[in-house]
């Protein structure tokens, strides 16, 4: 038996993780000032963009549902992909943005429109990576059909119990490639000739899991030539492209762009220390001066942000840790609570912190620059650390912890490549950073 899980295994949980994580965080939809990109099937047609649900003609169940959700309008990608998703006859779509532009609310609104309630059998079948994240699609199923009780949900996740030779009466199915094929092949639960709606969610998470591709495609071939397929990513690498293209039949694309990140209206300064005892101390000197504001110190291994947060708290400075050895829900709670402003500063390492945004930190401190796997200097990392988003950017303060000939020459490449001055600090003059 395999006793350790190889590096990539690792990483490829982290992303559905970190993806778990985002959603348990994120109680309403990222701004986002780019243009969305539209390629369609047919480009003769015309394209049809919504500004309300209402123009939509939603069932008048499923419009208090989403009102309900405190929804007033469309999200920049529902605007386009919802009128995609309900056309007559139903299009199939690929949909790409990043999370927490309104993916999951669209597809869950195309599913719960399709179902015919009087029809006892499964009509939606919804996969999604891990058996977390099939719950958090449950959820908002739950939620925008709140008055709609005659549509059932099933879950087909590990464990699930199937009562044997029976067939499944829930119109819609949300679960795990595994047990979904299962469900479809072994156990013949779910007839798939009467399915209407596929969505493959997470598309970019799925496919960096084991089998979950294969598994994936074998449930769509089961699937009817009329049955509307929508696949759903957050990223889109070349792999993720691919696949998209393998599972989707004739679709439309959409896209809209993540906002780039921007070092314009960040001061960047660096501060320069012997070792990571003087880096401490260097922190304690400007305490009173960050905690004006909320800050996140990033570390670059697990042991030095425990370290670093402990001596904190035995110095009397109240912070939070953000750790890899907590479970997803417990570090949703850390990242609620210095949201709420209960601590002012939140020590994280890069892969704990990754793709989180918390808008009102306003000060970084690179108590460790960021390196790649290689030790070379991550200026994407960096960037994505302290940068801000076009129009949004609110102004921010970045310091850089420096402690050695090595750490010197990464802050220098990092200054080089965006061509963007990192001046020097004083610590014991904290007025500075004024
Ligand atoms: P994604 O699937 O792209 O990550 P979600 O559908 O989960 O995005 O939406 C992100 C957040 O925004 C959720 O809290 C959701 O309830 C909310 N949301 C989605 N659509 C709208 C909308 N049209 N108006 C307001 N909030 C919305």
């Amino acid at each position: 038996m395999k006793r350790h899980r190889t590096v990539s295994g690792a990483q490829r949980e982290d992303r559905a993780a970190q993806s778990l994580l985002n959603k348990l965080i994120r109680n309403s939809l990222v701004n986002n000032t780019n243009q969305v990109e539209v390629l369609q099937r047919d480009p003769n047609s015309p394209l049809y963009s919504v500004k309300t649900f209402e123009e939509l003609r939603l069932k008048p169940q499923l419009l208090q549902g989403v009102y309900a959700m405190g929804f007033n309008r469309p999200s920049k990608i529902q605007e386009t992909a919802l009128p995609m998703m309900l056309a007559e006859p139903p299009q199939n779509l690929i949909a790409q943005s990043q999370s927490g532009t309104g993916k999951t609310a669209a597809f869950v609104l195309a599913m719960l429109s399709q179902v015919n309630p009087a029809n006892k059998w499964t009509q939606c079948l919804c996969i999604s990576p891990t058996y977390e994240l099939a719950l958090q699609i449950g959820k908002v199923v739950e939620q925008m059909g709140k008055f709609y009780p005659e549509v059932k949900l099933a879950y087909a996740v590990r464990g699930s119990r199937l009562e044997g030779g029976s067939k499944i009466q829930e119109q819609i199915v949300i679960g795990t490639p595994g047990t979904m094929s299962d469900w479809l092949t072994k156990k013949k639960a779910i007839d798939p000739k009467k399915i209407q709606v596929f969505v493959l969610d997470e598309a970019d998470v799925m496919i960096a899991m084991q089998g979950h591709q294969d598994q994936s495609i074998r449930i769509q071939r089961k699937l009817p030539k009329e049955c509307q397929m929508l696949l759903f990513s957050a990223t889109f690498e070349d792999s993720v492209w691919q696949f998209a293209e393998r599972v989707i039949p004739d679709p439309n694309i959409i896209r809209l762009r993540r906002e780039e990140e921007t070092l314009d209206t960040i001061k960047q300064y660096y501060v320069l220390c012997k070792n990571k005892h003087d880096k401490f101390d260097a922190l304690c000197n400007i305490y009173g001066a960050i905690t004006i504001a909320q800050a996140m110190i990033f570390c670059h291994t697990r042991k030095t942000a425990a370290w670093l947060a402990g001596r904190m708290v035995a110095e009397g400075h109240q912070v939070a840790l953000l750790s890899g050895e907590l479970a997803v829900e417990q570090r949703a709670a850390v990242i609620e609570r210095f949201r709420a402003g209960k601590e002012k500063v939140l020590i994280t390492t890069n892969v704990c912190a990754r793709g989180i945004d918390v808008e009102q930190v306003s000060i970084v401190i690179n108590f460790d620059l960021p390196l790649d796997k290689d030790n070379n200097p991550d200026n994407e990392t960096y960037l994505h650390r302290i940068g801000r988003t076009g129009r949004f950017g609110k102004r921010g303060l970045a310091i850089n912890m420096v402690d050695s000939q090595q750490s010197m020459a990464v802050l220098r490449a990092i200054e080089e490549h965006f061509n963007k001055k990192i001046s020097k600090l004083d610590t014991d003059d904290p007025d500075e950073i004024e």
